[in-house]
């Protein structure tokens, strides 16, 4: 059973006068341990299409499956829990809070898992800050820290909340080469070791090749699905 899934999805923007087609009828199927790129020119629906996965919008027609169930018909609130359980995200700008400390950023939202204790958060937020490498830098503000760090904060608080699928949209853009490397590869060994599914968008050739599946998109559309191995089918 897919982890996440869109059928025959379309989104519109109303721009003033002006409908935008960020999305036409994209129908995706995302498989439990997937290592998922989304390429595609500026403009082509990449974030449009991760927020729909991510139950932070909602689709003018079609259906969104997450984790099995139907989230067409849900409200705010049980979305909200859904992405709660479910769903981490990641961002190119890190979207860490500037006043908290890399361990106060994991551990916010583990306040929303009223089950957790606040022993178990704190085991938590050790165990997620170890797993990136960023123990010594527990006590640190974003402010006090290198940008392939925030992001190493905002991967851990990601996978705090136990997420089965972290969606990232262009989180390598505002790293250079190196240290975006660094970060895919971290990514990577926890999708390999932990089964994590991860879905990110990109345009950096080098980040593309380590996906195993590699979907193109342009203009709204899906225009191929690469799969690692098995070559190239056209939709
Ligand atoms: P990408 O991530 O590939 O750059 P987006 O999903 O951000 O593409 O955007 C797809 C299209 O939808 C673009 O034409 C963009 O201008 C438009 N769009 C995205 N978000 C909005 C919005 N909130 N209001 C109006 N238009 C939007
Ligand atoms: P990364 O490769 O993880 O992005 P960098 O090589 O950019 O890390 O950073 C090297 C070191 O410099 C890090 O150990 C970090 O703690 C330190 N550092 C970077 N920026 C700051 C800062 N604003 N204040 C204090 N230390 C910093």
């Amino acid at each position: 059973m897919a982890i996440v899934k869109v059928e025959n999805v379309s989104k519109r923007y109303l721009l003033g006068e002006q409908v935008v087609e960020a999305l036409r009828d994209v129908t995706l199927e995302v498989e439990p341990g997937s290592f998922l790129a989304i390429a595609g020119p500026s403009g082509s629906g990449k974030s449009t299409l991760l927020n729909i996965f991510g139950c932070i919008d909602n689709p003018s027609e079609g259906k969104v499956f997450v984790d099995g169930q139907d989230v067409s018909g849900k409200t705010p609130d049980e979305l909200a829990e859904v992405r709660a359980r479910t769903i981490g995200f990641i961002f190119q700008n890190f979207n860490l809070l500037p006043v908290l400390s890399a361990q106060e950023n994991v551990d916010y939202p583990l306040l929303q898992l009223r089950e957790l204790s606040k022993a178990q958060r704190r085991e938590r937020v050790a165990y997620y800050l170890d797993m990136v490498g960023l123990t010594r830098y527990a006590g640190h503000r974003p402010n006090q820290l290198s940008g392939g760090q925030r992001q190493r904060v905002a991967i851990a608080r990601a996978l705090a909340t136990h997420s089965k699928v972290v969606l990232a949209d262009e989180p390598t853009a505002n790293l250079d080469r190196e240290t975006g490397r660094g970060i895919l590869e971290l990514m990577q060994g926890i999708n390999r070791d932990a089964g994590t599914t991860f879905i990110f968008s990109t345009h950096d050739a080098h980040v593309m090749d380590m996906a195993d599946r590699l979907v193109h998109m342009e203009d709204g559309r899906i225009i191929t699905l690469e799969t690692k191995l098995a070559g190239v089918e056209s939709v």
